[in-house]
Parts: C-alpha cells; structure tokens; sequence
C-alpha cells in the first residue's frame, strides 16, 4: 500500500492537537470569564475518544451483548511464522506458489472460489490467484474481509519476508476462517478474500498496483455479486507489536466508526485512531465501486514505519496481542454489522 500522508510527512497526531487546542482556551478562560461557550468545545476536544467519535456520522448501534468473540493468537502467530518460513513471496516466484498451496490446504472443505487470471505488469505477464473462502450466513449480503498474500516484487533478491506486510493478516484471516468454519453464521454471510499482487512491480501508481483486486473488483461488478457486499473490511500490516491503527481517511467513516465501537467494546480502542492518515491499499477499487469499507493498517512500523518493505520485516517485531486485537475487532465489527437493521450507504 501506500501512504498519501506518509509522502506528505504527515500523519498529525490528534491528541497533540487537542493539547495544544486545550492550552490554548484554558489561558483565555483566565482572562475572561465570559468565554465559557468556547472553553467548554476546547474541553470536548481535549479528549482523544470524543474527538474521534464526533468526527464520525451519528449511529444508532445495537446493543452490546453476548460474549466478545473467540480469536486463539496462539495459533494464528503460529500460521505467521509457517508463512515467512517460505521465504520470500513475490508473484511468479516458487514460494508464492507455496504459499497458495498452504492457504488451500487450511481451506480445505470449505467452499473456496478462485480467480485466476494473468497480469499485464510493468514487468511483464505474471499469473496472478485470488482465493476466496465463503462462509454462508442466514442474512442476504456479504460481508468481505480481505488481505493480500503477496511479498514485495523489487525485494524478491533480498531477505525480504513480509512478516508485517503480506504474512501477518494472512495468517490473520485463516484463524476468523477456523472461528467461522462449522457452524451456519447467523448474520451476513462473510466471504474471506486471500488476493494476490497487491504490491507495485516497480513504482506505486494506480496502474502499477492492487492487480489482483482490481481484477476481483471488476469481475463481481460484472456478476452482480458486489451488489450484495455490505462491507469490505481490509486488514493489512496488523501484526505490529506497538499496534496503532490509523483512521483510514481514504475509507467509508461509518465503517471506520463502526470498528471503532467494535475495539471499544472489547477494551482495545487505545489501539485505535489516534492518528489519521489516508492509505492507498485493496480498499479502493472496492471504494471506487460504492462498497462501504474500512482499511485496518498500522502504517507506523517502527519508528518512522522504518522496519516497511525491509529485510527487517521480521517476525521478532509482531505480537501475538496485536493478532487479537485486530481479529477481535474484525469480528466484533461483523457482529455489530449483523445486528444493524439496515447499513448505511457508503
Ligand atoms: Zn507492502
């Protein structure tokens, strides 16, 4: 993916913000007392959560009940590690092979659809595979979450492994799969979507990017499938030890309200939002074609995001915490979507 406000050496940070906002209005309130209107929006502001939350539409959400969801970070680290353990996995490589064949394999018994197809890159046809996973529910629409499986192309000679970046909401994904698998949903049904050459083959551009869901996002336009997506929920870069996931300013802000109540629901909102930022990713053809979406990503890996598409994208700096964070959200956010009479436009 890529990062408007990374390049523009953004993003801000909200609370310093609200600090400095707060600072400002407490001196005026001693000087004059008549300024009680605009001291009292300068406090509003001064907090992180409400700040965020009134930057959002108003919801109406279903209560919070039944228990928060199950999410086993043990294993899901364990399929992080069995990931990278491949090596690195660019598209028409070896290992990016492997790695297909590992996904099908956690996938098998469960209705899998594949689109296969071959990308006209800036170097060259290279065959690109979406893999997708329907778990069926009670409810009409679909809910889609997605993370593409691919390593950076330009790193394919280093040691690059996308421990973060490609390996960790993979494995992310095959553990919702186990915590769906067996049992008629009785929401949404949720399809998981593994797509494939998400990365630039050489430079970040619209044409030099997000092949394999671009290719996905035409194909369900053309077979009135996307008509029935309620939500598109992206998960990238989320393995990240010191989680902070950033509000997606390129996503639907209702979803992204949404995933806010799902974190705050489960205790893990400090996790959330405290920064905006506005990411290039999966998200966007899907945006483009009127499907409300949320990209849950981290694009601060280390300080500075200094650890992103290096060799030093390793497993040594994600946490298994962070794994369930996300996953608990994701699905805490299904939960909530589930039990909303009718969902918003985007
Ligand atoms: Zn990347």
């Amino acid at each position: 993916m890529q990062s408007a406000s990374f390049r523009k050496t953004r993003p801000m940070n909200r609370k310093a913000i609200a600090l400095l906002v707060v600072s400002l209005f407490m001196a005026i309130v001693f000087v004059s007392c008549d300024q009680q209107k605009e001291t009292n929006t300068a406090k509003a502001q001064s907090q992180p959560v409400a700040a965020a939350a009134s930057a959002s539409p108003k919801l109406t959400l279903p209560p919070d009940s039944g228990p928060p969801p199950a999410f086993d970070s043990g294993r899901a680290m364990k399929y992080v590690k069995e990931i990278v353990a491949f090596g690195p996995r660019p598209i028409g490589s070896a290992n990016h092979k492997k790695v297909e064949d590992y996904l099908a394999s956690h996938l098998k018994g469960d209705a899998v659809e594949e689109d296969v197809f071959t990308a006209d890159t800036v170097e060259g046809k290279f065959p690109v595979k979406n893999i997708i996973a329907k778990f069926p529910g009670s409810k009409d629409g679909i809910i889609v979450v997605a993370s593409h499986y691919d390593t950076n192309y330009p790193l394919r000679n280093t040691s690059y492994i996308g421990a973060n970046d490609g390996a960790s909401s993979s494995a992310l994904l095959l553990e919702i799969a186990n915590e769906l698998r067996g049992r008629k949903l009785d929401g949404y049904s949720v399809w998981l979507v593994w797509d494939d050459a998400e990365e630039a083959m050489k430079d970040w551009s619209d044409a030099d990017s997000l092949y394999g869901i671009r290719h996905l996002a035409q194909k369900w336009q053309d077979d009135g499938t996307l008509k029935k997506i309620k939500a598109f929920l992206l998960a990238d870069m989320i393995g990240d030890a010191d989680l902070n996931i950033d509000r997606d300013l390129n996503s639907t802000p209702w979803l992204e309200e949404v995933v806010y109540q799902a974190a705050t629901r489960l205790g893990d909102q400090s996790h959330f939002f405290a920064r905006d930022n506005q990411v290039s990713d999966d998200h966007l053809p899907f945006m483009q074609r009127g499907v409300p979406c949320a990209d849950l990503i981290d694009f601060d890996y280390g300080y500075n995001n200094v650890f992103w598409h290096t060799p030093q994208d390793t497993v040594d700096k994600l946490s298994p915490k962070s794994l369930e964070i996300v996953g608990g959200a994701i699905l805490e956010t299904i939960s909530i979507l589930d039990k909303m009479d009718t969902l918003p436009p985007k």
